[in-house]
């Protein structure tokens, strides 16, 4: 199972991606968490992204492919994959199509994630409390929804157009979500 999760920051992709590739087994592949961890490790590729981050904006997307690129090619993730927090724009989107071609392999379903702009908002100051990230405070937040609607937002369409796009419902406790997930996306592979 090949599958990719989208939503706006505090959708809540992250949480129910550990859920939906548990229930697949497949790795949950987080761009964002990679991320997070070079930063925290202080990596030359963290040095290269904190300060991107901390801003609300995106890696640049040959650096994020190139990461993308080689995690996909670790053995857990032959066979199956969900990734989370990517692809964000339409040249990773063709990254990912021609890396995908170049395994002789296809995507199975895009979950799409889809919250109310208010409850997102909502969300993240509450995870600024709870989590302390660096990228949670309201001027970030802020600025990371509209670079979200101006160049992620676009994928859902062309994701929709290949008949990939399985929209959920993203309100509601975790687990109803997770159970949502899962009905939906059982039945977009089986028909
Ligand atoms: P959120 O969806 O809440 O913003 P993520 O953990 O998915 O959280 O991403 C956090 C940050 O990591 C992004 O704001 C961006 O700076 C960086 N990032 C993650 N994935 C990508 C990507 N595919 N392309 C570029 N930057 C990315």
């Amino acid at each position: 199972m090949r599958l990719l999760i989208m939503g706006a920051p505090g959708a809540g992709k992250g949480t129910q991606a550990v859920g939906v590739a548990a229930h697949y087994r497949v790795p949950a592949i987080s761009t964002g968490d990679i991320f997070r961890a070079n930063v925290k490790n202080g990596t030359p590729l963290g040095k290269q992204v904190d300060a991107i981050m901390k801003a609300g904006n995106y890696v640049p997307d040959e650096l994020t492919e190139e990461i993308v690129a080689n995690r996909l090619s670790e053995p857990d993730a032959r066979k199956g994959f969900l990734l989370d927090g990517f692809p964000r724009t339409m040249h990773q989107v063709d990254a990912l199509d021609d890396y995908l071609d170049q395994h002789g392999t296809t995507l199975d379903a895009v979950i799409f994630l889809d919250v109310d702009a208010e409850m997102l908002i909502a969300r993240l100051l509450k995870r600024a409390q709870t989590e302390g990230r660096a990228d949670d405070n309201e001027t970030t937040i802020r600025h990371r929804m509209d670079v979200y609607r101006d160049s992620t937002q676009p994928l859902l369409d062309a994701y929709a157009k290949r008949d990939l796009l399985v929209r959920v419902d993203g309100q509601g406790s975790v687990d109803e979500v997770a159970s949502r997930i899962a009905a939906a996306v059982d039945a977009a592979v089986t028909r």
